[in-house]
Parts: structure tokens; C-alpha cells; sequence
């Protein structure tokens, strides 16, 4: 079995995170994701992020896309003034809404990792594929659309950083065995592509994830590389401890606790069993991130 060669290298080329990053007050708006707990939105595994601040709208991640245009119909989300997307993976249930985000005649970026548009597929009883529908990926080659490439940290608005390829480096979070970049399942998958989104708050610093593929530790202490300077105050996503074992769950939740961290928000792929334990671990801390939180 081989595993496809991805470069991780340490330390990345942080030369497009300011020096000063512009403090951001954000509002965001959970478009999609597993769980939905007002009349009338829908729920779908997946994950979207509306994200308004000063003028600027910017979506991270777009779910399937059964859900995104519904829900922000509902909410009152204008989802045809969006002017970047963020992809944190190509799998589908992150990639799945492009084709309804990019329909408009609006100039959009899409902030991306080449490795997001490689075919990815996943192996259980049966191998299926798992990467972004055609769909989308021919929404993306439309004429209105920017593609930029996102293979280090990179500003998408003024204050608001992707933060690219993550570094590897926890023993604990090891890449997922079932993914692969081939149907014959020969060579894993590395989700090279995996990355967050990250704000200065007032507060502190907001990290948003997709998947945490590269490992919601490793997330979190890149992005206190970047930002040697200032404390984590929330994070918010999928931390794909849905398959971890007891020993990564209980390790996870006391590498957070060794942080100043003041807001949990775990969803989508956290799974039951890691869901429970942090919100055992934080209960004064966490918070839900059902479809219409904000
Ligand atoms: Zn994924
Ligand atoms: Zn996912």
C-alpha cells in the first residue's frame, strides 16, 4: 500500500499571515450540518459556515448541497452575495453546495488546496467514492469563478485566514486508514487538502474547522504557531473523532483543557462518544453548532 506523497514540511512559510491581523467581529450562521433544531430547517451530513462581518460574506464549506439553499432561505441568508468560499476538503459533504453557490453571474473566489479537486474515495464493505460530485466541480470551471490555489496560510478577507496544509505533528492523530485516492485503494489518501479557517476576535482567536482530517490538535497548535502571540478563545466544527479510540478522545480533551480555550462547539464528524466527553470536560464551555446557531 502506498501512501501518496504529501509535503508537511515545519516550519510552513507563514509570510501571508499579517503582522497585526485586523480584529474581526464576526456573526456566523451554521448553514448545514448533521443536526437542525428549529421548525423547518433541514439537517444533512455536512458542514457550512455563513460568515458576515463589515460588508464582507464569505462561506466555508457548502455541505452536500441538499440543505445549504433551503436553511439560508429560512434564515435569511443572502447566499447569492457571497464573494469567496472556503473549501476545508474536497470531500463531498463539504464541496456538495458549490454548483448553488456559484450559479450566479457574481465574481466568486474559491479558496481551496489543489488536492481538494483529486478523486478520493472511502472503503467500508464497499469502496465508494467520496470526493466533490461533478457537479460541483464543473460549477467551479465556470466564468465567474476564481480559483485560488490555498497551499499556505492565506488571507481571504481582511482579518479572516485559511490556514492551509496543517503539519502533522501529534503521534495521537494519524490519518484515517479507510481513505484512499484510488478506487483500487492503493494509495491513502492524506487529505493534504484539510485546512481551517481562522479570526482574531476581541476575545481571542476563533478557529473554525471542517473536518480536522490533519487532526483538530494539529489544527489548534498551527494555529498558535501563526499566532505565537495571542490564545485560542473558541473552536467550532468537526474534530473527526467519530472513529477515535478512548485513549485519543481522553487526550484530546486534556490537550484543550491545557488551553485558555473559553468556547467549544463540537459538530458533524465529532461522533457520540467524543461529543459527550466534551461536553463533560467543558460544560460551561461548549455550545451547540445545530443548523441556524449563530
Ligand atoms: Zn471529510
Ligand atoms: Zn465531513
Amino acid at each position: 500500500m502506498k501512501v501518496s506523497p504529501a509535503v508537511f514540511s515545519f516550519p510552513m512559510p507563514i509570510a501571508k499571515v499579517p503582522k497585526t491581523m485586523d480584529t474581526v467581529k464576526a456573526r456566523i450562521t451554521i448553514l448545514a450540518e448533521n443536526t437542525a433544531k428549529q421548525p423547518k430547517l433541514l439537517a444533512e451530513h455536512g458542514l457550512a459556515y455563513w460568515i458576515e462581518y463589515a460588508g464582507h460574506h464569505i462561506l466555508f464549506d457548502t455541505g452536500q448541497g441538499y440543505v445549504l439553499e433551503h436553511n439560508a432561505a429560512e434564515l435569511g441568508i443572502p447566499l447569492s452575495q457571497v464573494e469567496a468560499v472556503l473549501l476545508s476538503h474536497g470531500h463531498y459533504d463539504h464541496t456538495g453546495g458549490l454548483g448553488q453557490v456559484l450559479c450566479g453571474e457574481r465574481l466568486v473566489t474559491v479558496y481551496a488546496h489543489p488536492a481538494a479537486f483529486q478523486p478520493k474515495f472511502a472503503r467500508r464493505s464497499d469502496v465508494r467514492p467520496i470526493g466533490i460530485p461533478p457537479s460541483a466541480a464543473q460549477a467551479v470551471r465556470r466564468s465567474n469563478v476564481v480559483v485560488c490555489p490555498v497551499t499556505e496560510p492565506t488571507q481571504i478577507a481582511p482579518g479572516v485566514m485559511a490556514t492551509g496544509p496543517i503539519p502533522r505533528t501529534s503521534e495521537m492523530e494519524k490519518s484515517n486508514p479507510r481513505f484512499f485516492l484510488d478506487e483500487t485503494c492503493e494509495t491513502i489518501d492524506p487529505l493534504e487538502d484539510e485546512q481551517a479557517l481562522f479570526f482574531t476576535t476581541p476575545k481571542g482567536v476563533v478557529i473554525l474547522l471542517g473536518c480536522a482530517h490533519a487532526g483538530v490538535i494539529n489544527t489548534v497548535r498551527y494555529v498558535e504557531k501563526l499566532l505565537p502571540d495571542q490564545s485560542i478563545y473558541g473552536l467550532i466544527g468537526g474534530t473527526h473523532l467519530v472513529e477515535a479510540s478512548q485513549e485519543q478522545i481522553q487526550w484530546t480533551v486534556n490537550e484543550l483543557k491545557n488551553r485558555e480555550m473559553r468556547m467549544l462547539a463540537p459538530a458533524h464528524c465529532t461522533g457520540i462518544k467524543a461529543t459527550v466527553a466534551l461536553w463533560q470536560a467543558f460544560v460551561d464551555r461548549c455550545t451547540k453548532a445545530y443548523v441556524g446557531e449563530r
